[in-house]
């Protein structure tokens, strides 16, 4: 598992789809003339700016992210979660085995 700094809010992030996540809006592109059919003409109207942002530390846990205990921001449903099934079930095993 590397880590995945981020150059826009320095936030450290444990897996690559955590730090996906915490990007988010449009890209920068053009804006392209519908034709009646919906489909576009061919003719550029305009540039649509990059609304590309990152997510505020609370955003970003209103997502169910947790920090670890390195402080990366981790997606707790899938990593955390597992690791903590984890060591569940290592209490389990070693309950019946007593
Ligand atoms: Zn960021």
């Amino acid at each position: 598992m590397g880590k995945n700094i981020c150059g826009g809010c320095t936030l450290i992030f444990g897996s690559l789809t955590a730090f996906d996540k915490h990007r988010v809006g449009g890209y920068k592109g053009f804006i392209y003339e519908l034709a009646e059919t919906g489909l576009p003409t061919g003719k550029i109207l305009g540039e649509r700016p990059s609304t590309r942002r990152c997510l505020t530390v609370e955003e970003i846990q209103a997502l169910g992210m947790v920090q670890n205990d390195r402080g990366w921001w981790i997606e707790e449903l899938t990593e955390a979660k597992r690791e903590q099934l984890e060591r569940l079930k290592q209490k389990k095993v070693a309950e019946i085995e007593r």
